[in-house]
């Protein structure tokens, strides 16, 4: 049976699962002879040891969602331009448009302090799925999700921390509870890979001083806007700059005048000799999510269902974000972040409906399923199949409800966070301008027009989208109470509502006028929808989400048996991996070809284009045209961006783009449009990241911003 399995798989998987993958670093020795054999020079514990020095110390969990690089023994960071993004903006103000016109400070004293960022330095990554099952036997159905929990947590306090510290404090971290040390210096917990068949410890060592040191203007940092997010050819110099701070002993501190800049015990060599077709090329960082072991049913469900409908909202909020911030330029500010994020998701889901649809993936995964149920049982796909079934109309809703609270109006949501602060009313005089200052910052970024606008596309989206019993209702109730009019729905919830009128809430808040605020029509109507929410929907979706990892536990289960090749990598789970590939570009349509790399040629063409996401300064155009390259250029060209075979996903950004001597020779930041199934499905002909060519970072930071004292730092090899 084996062989006829693997003959099975040789025969319509291979090409599939020839060249994906995320591999977790502490087990690189699965691949390292194939990636030397592809031309790395290095050797895994170059890559990863927790005894001595290796490039994983130089990786960096960026803001818990992005990835960075450390460049020089100060503790200097470089990253995407969107992954700073909410800093950037954080400084910057119609006054000082730091967002439109770059920001570079010129000695550590200029450099500006980041509230709430976060660095994090992954210390050892074990395999502890032994220990996990061995005090799991015998463990009955209802006890096992506590009882796990607990030997999670059991299992996290037995990672290893250096001399002077222990773990004093079990905490909630992103993926659940975690052992830390008194300050948080340190952070130990379980993660669970493929659907809880493989477990691993993670150490973590978190910094939390950390400032803004520089970034680019837009028409660099984020040159072609939303027109080309996703899109290659690409022209986007997409990178930021920041610096890790220290307290004493070169340990984290929260934000102190006194702190000094951090010394790593690894930073990148910057190569710029330059990055060449066929190149090994290889990209260290925290790939959010994948899902490739999901079954034709689930591949059907997300195709034909999730992502067409929100694929629409987005749609409506990008409509009215862009007439309203093309209104004003403190809108445009105000809004600048929301708009990106929604944007961003937007264009990828489009790209990837289309990739997955374009390949036949329903029928292709259908395919090998009846391959596999031919020679084995595959109840878990039909199980997950009827999960669709029953609970799919529940987790349109869900999202449908998510769309509208995150894309859309915001107003709601901070109408429920103003529920939870009214919870606790003692003391009122005392604590109430403390408790303000969370709204203050809300209504920093506010626009009454704006949500207006954002309402009035969404409420009957929502009501559309949403089957009757479900948040819709409520909308539908007060359509009707308004005579079918939209308008009149808005004019009831917004004309006398305290929330869109800072100051009047404001009054009644310091005031403890409890009273108006819980009768205003938007904080009921936002209570409503929370409470609708909670009792009808999210009930449903819980379950549905058990049953759905218990039914995939149970399919990888099947897949590892049958030897197929999808088990061979773990799917991305925010946590520390390795993908390499070779420099090249593809051939994503009939008769289109992408070559691996483009110059700044390119943006002049696009400048020329008209559009205004291609925009860019005087200065400039003439440094452009008139080839001031200062030593970046190669066969007189300035390169911008390049493509290679790297398996990446959202969360690699600001990764470092290594080269076979584990150099920094580029920054990861994108996609191709034609790659971004990759999340589900890799398809080696057409799957490329895209990647801002090192000596363009150069180039703009010495030649552009003459803040070559950041060059001087790093150790740049020519
Ligand atoms: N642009 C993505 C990110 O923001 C990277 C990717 O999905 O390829 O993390």
């Amino acid at each position: 049976m084996k062989y006829s399995l693997l003959w099975l798989f040789s025969l319509t998987t291979s090409l599939i699962f020839a060249q994906e993958g995320m591999w977790i670093p502490s087990e690189l020795d699965k691949v390292i002879a194939d990636m030397q054999s592809k031309g790395l020079k290095l050797q895994s514990q170059d890559l990863y040891s927790v005894d001595q020095p290796s490039l994983k110390d130089a990786v960096v969990w960026f803001d818990m969602g992005c990835t960075g690089e450390i460049v020089s023994n100060e503790g200097l960071l470089l990253t995407n331009h969107h992954c700073g993004f909410d800093y950037i903006q954080q400084h910057s103000s119609v006054e000082n448009d730091y967002l439109t016109k770059g920001f570079w400070a010129m000695s550590k004293q200029e450099e500006k302090p980041c509230q709430g960022l976060t660095i994090s330095m992954v210390q050892s990554i074990e395999e502890v799925t032994a220990d996990v099952s061995g005090r799991m036997v015998g463990v009955q159905s209802e006890e096992y999700s506590k009882r796990l929990s607990d030997v999670k947590l059991m299992l996290a306090k037995e990672g290893k921390l250096p001399q002077g510290f222990q773990w004093n404090k079990e905490a909630r971290g992103p993926f659940g509870m975690e052992w830390q040390t008194a300050n948080g210096e340190f952070s130990s917990f379980i993660r669970d890979y493929n659907y809880g068949t493989r477990f691993y410890r993670i150490v973590l060592k978190t910094y939390s001083d950390i400032r803004w040191v520089g970034a680019p203007p837009s028409d660099i940092g984020k040159f072609g806007g939303d027109t080309d997010n996703w899109v290659w050819p690409r022209h986007t110099g997409d990178f930021s700059v920041f610096r890790i701070y220290a307290g004493a002993n070169n340990e984290p501190s929260p934000y102190n005048v006194e702190n000094k800049p951090y010394q790593p015990k690894k930073f990148f060599t910057v190569n710029a000799k330059g990055v060449h077709e066929n190149d090994f090329t290889m990209i260290y960082g925290f790939p959010g999510r994948t899902e490739h072991f999901l079954p034709s049913s689930a591949i059907q469900f997300v195709t034909e269902s999730m992502l067409p409908l929100r694929i629409e909202m987005r749609e409506a909020a990008m409509k009215v974000l862009k007439e309203r911030m093309f209104s004003s330029d403190k809108v445009r500010i105000q809004y600048a972040a929301k708009q990106s994020t929604v944007a961003n998701a937007y264009i990828k889901w489009k790209g990837a409906l289309q990739g997955l649809n374009k390949f036949d993936a329903v029928n292709l995964k259908k395919k090998q399923e009846e391959e596999l149920a031919a020679v084995m049982p595959i109840k878990p796909a039909v199980v997950i199949d009827s999960l669709y079934r029953e609970y799919g109309s529940y987790l349109l809703a869900n999202a449908a409800f998510s769309e509208f609270m995150n894309s859309g109006p915001e107003l709601f949501r901070m109408a429920n966070r103003m529920k939870t602060v009214l919870a606790t009313k003692e003391n009122w005089s005392t604590t109430a301008a403390d408790k303000w200052t969370e709204f203050e910052s809300f209504y920093k970024d506010f626009d009454a027009m704006t949500e207006r606008d954002l309402l009035f596309e969404f409420a009957p989206l929502l009501t559309k989208k949403v089957s009757g019993k479900l948040e819709g209702q409520i909308f539908r109730d007060l359509l009707k109470e308004n005579e079918d009019d939209w308008g009149g729905v808005l004019y009831t919830l917004m004309e006398n509502s305290l929330f869109v009128d800072t100051e009047l809430l404001k009054t009644a808040f310091l005031k403890g006028d409890f009273k108006r605020i819980e009768n205003d029509p938007i904080y009921k109507t936002a209570i409503a929808l929370y409470d609708q929410h909670a009792i009808v929907v999210q009930p449903k979706v819980q379950l549905c989400n058990a049953e759905m990892d218990k039914a995939l536990h149970q399919w990888v289960q099947v897949l590892t048996l049958a030897k197929h090749p999808a088990v061979n990598w773990c799917d991305a789970n925010s946590t520390l991996r390795i993908a390499y590939g070779k420099v090249q570009g593809s051939k994503p349509r009939d008769g289109v070809v992408y070559d691996y790399y483009t110059t700044t040629d390119g943006i002049v063409q696009k400048f020329q284009s008209g559009n205004y996401d291609f925009n860019i300064s005087a200065t400039l155009d003439s440094l452009y045209r008139n080839d001031i390259f200062g030593n970046y250029a190669e066969n007189g060209e300035l390169r911008v961006c390049y493509t290679g075979s790297n398996h990446t996903t959202g969360g690699n950004s600001g990764s470092p783009a290594l080269n076979a001597e584990g150099h920094l020779v580029g920054i990861n930041f994108d996609r191709s449009w034609e790659s971004t199934m990759s999340d589900y499905l890799f398809q080696p002909t057409i799957c490329r990241n895209i990647m801002v060519d090192i000596r363009y970072v150069l180039w703009v930071m010495d030649v552009y911003a003459n803040a070559d004292h950041l060059i001087q730092e790093m150790k740049i090899v020519r």
